[in-house]
């Protein structure tokens, strides 16, 4: 890390190797056709899965519940900023998933480390997919239990590992959709490992709530049946396909219990505004009424596949909307997405270290706000410069 007089030559580094990240500005509302830098674009770089971000019904939701409460919570949950708006939207979570109770953080990288951080200490270990999301990696090291990563959806290793520890308290910890990949996470025979191991079970499920499941309830719907045991532990945000922001963890209620006594990122900061609880509320009654949201995803999804089928590069394997293309190095990987910009197209290029070297990638995320003819454009487009 940087000295104050190294600090301009760290960035020319960063930027001679391809690696300096620069934001782009989004002008008006997220969604499948965007204004991004002066110039209007066809975006497949959001996780506004189901199209939810710009819908009318929470935006009114959220409008009535400022007019009516203000704009901002005031206070921490523990203090006097724990609103019915919120308590309600809690009870609604929990149900939804079908776990007893939950507790809503502000964001998932809050809700990650304030559970990791209240469950586990010294005497703790978290085995991790060597893949999950980097706020799971930094709950692990700030928890200060020991770190102990298993090769992707390896769970002979997991296994192995798992009765190796002496860890007074384990916790396995992995996306359920794994964020750069797009495969998912084999729930049901985790949770007989983390029942045979007396460890916890941690599901980020990020990018499957609202997606997975006919009703859209996640993993743990995608993974039925599935008999919730206690040391059950789900995570999801709202700021994805729910289209506002926040995140929710559920459970048993002693564990809620807990995580209310003990996770800083809980008991410390103010809770979100009750506008976007009543939002949330309403998207979630969007997602359950809305089935046609995920079915038009699935079939955008299969369109993508056969159309990408006859180029040289290649989709990951995912069932889900986020299609990674597989290019391999930073620099085809960043030409190939600047070809797309001017093909009016946004993908961003995912490059190390959010992915692992040698694996840089078009991370293509379907909405059920694109259109047919928008998947038809995209592939038009690939196939345009593939035979250039
Ligand atoms: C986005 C994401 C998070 C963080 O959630 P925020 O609400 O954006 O902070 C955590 N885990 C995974 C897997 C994610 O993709």
């Amino acid at each position: 890390m940087p000295a104050p007089t190294e600090l301009a030559g760290r960035l020319a580094e960063l930027e001679h190797a391809g690696l300096k990240r620069r934001r782009r500005i989004l002008e008006g509302a997220q969604g499948a056709h965007v204004r991004v830098d002066g110039e209007d674009l066809l975006s497949f770089a959001s996780n506004d899965y189901l199209g939810l971000a710009n819908h009318p019904e929470p935006v009114v939701a959220a409008q009535l519940a400022a007019a009516r409460h203000g704009v901002g919570a005031g206070a921490s949950h523990l203090l006097s900023g724990h609103h019915a708006l919120h308590h309600r939207l809690e009870e609604a979570l929990a149900t939804f998933v079908g776990l007893p109770a939950a507790l809503l953080f502000s964001t998932g990288y809050m809700a990650n480390l304030g559970v990791l951080t209240a469950l586990l200490g010294r005497d703790g270990a978290v085995f991790a997919d060597r893949l999950n999301h980097a706020s799971l990696v930094d709950a692990a090291l700030l928890s200060r239990a020991q770190h102990i990563r298993y090769p992707h959806l390896d769970l002979g290793t997991l296994d192995k590992r798992l009765s190796e520890s002496d860890a007074r308290v384990k916790l396995i910890a992995t996306d359920a959709v794994f964020s750069m990949d797009g495969d998912i996470a084999p729930v049901r025979e985790l949770m007989d490992l983390a029942a045979r191991h007396d460890a916890w079970l941690y599901l980020d499920d990020a990018h499957g709530f609202g997606v997975l499941g006919r009703e859209g309830r996640g993993i743990l719907e995608h993974a039925s049946p599935l008999t919730p045991h206690p040391s059950l532990i789900y995570m999801a945000t709202l700021g994805k396909a729910a289209g506002v922001a926040g995140a929710f963890v559920a459970g048993s209620p002693d564990l809620i219990d807990w995580l209310l006594q003990k996770a800083r990122t809980y008991v410390y900061t103010t809770a979100m505004p009750p506008m976007l609880a009543a939002a949330t509320a309403r998207s979630l009654e969007l997602i359950r009424a809305e089935p046609w949201r995920r079915e038009r995803l699935a079939s955008l999804i299969a369109r993508l596949k056969a159309g990408v089928a006859q180029l040289p590069w290649q989709l990951l394997p995912s069932g889900t909307p986020i299609q990674p293309l597989l290019v391999g190095s930073n620099e085809a990987a960043l030409r190939l997405a600047d070809g797309l910009r001017r093909q009016g197209i946004l993908i961003p290029a995912i490059r190390p270290p959010t992915v692992p070297e040698g694996t840089a990638r078009l991370r293509i995320s379907l909405s059920a706000a694109h259109s047919v003819e928008d998947v038809d454009r995209l592939l038009a487009a690939l196939h345009a410069l593939a035979a250039t």
